[in-house]
């Protein structure tokens, strides 16, 4: 069994665990995150399993710009084109799930 057939992100994308979507392409999902941090909270995940936004930048460059892209096209769309964009990487720093995902807050002005 690879680390990937017991991955919450990659059963998602693979349509096994329901979810809300909000974007889809050929290489990236997006969906809206079960407890929101704030009015909008999207998290926007490469189809392709990688543990961590470190590992995702050393493997495909280019997943991880277009992710950036996606958040500002969700933004665009939803807000008037303000989000923050946050990877959790290691336990320590919060991160839950060990497919690498980018939370996009946006849809109000946000605390400091
Ligand atoms: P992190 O703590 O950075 O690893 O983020 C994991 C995020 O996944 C958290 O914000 C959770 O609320 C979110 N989450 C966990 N399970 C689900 C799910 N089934 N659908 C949507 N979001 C989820
Ligand atoms: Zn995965």
């Amino acid at each position: 069994m690879s680390e990937a057939d017991d991955c919450l992100f990659c059963k998602i994308i693979a349509g096994q665990i329901p979810s809300s979507k909000v974007y889809e392409d050929d290489t990236t999902y997006a969906f809206n995150d079960i407890n929101p941090k704030a009015k909008i909270h999207v998290l926007i995940v490469p189809k392709k399993h990688y543990a961590n936004v470190a590992e995702l930048a050393a493997a495909d460059p280019a997943e991880l710009a277009h992710i950036a892209e996606v958040a500002q096209h969700i933004a665009d769309e939803r807000f008037h084109g303000a989000f923050r964009l946050v990877f959790n990487t290691g336990l320590d720093a919060g991160q839950t799930v060990f497919h690498v995902h980018a939370h996009v807050l946006t849809g109000e002005v946000l605390d400091e």
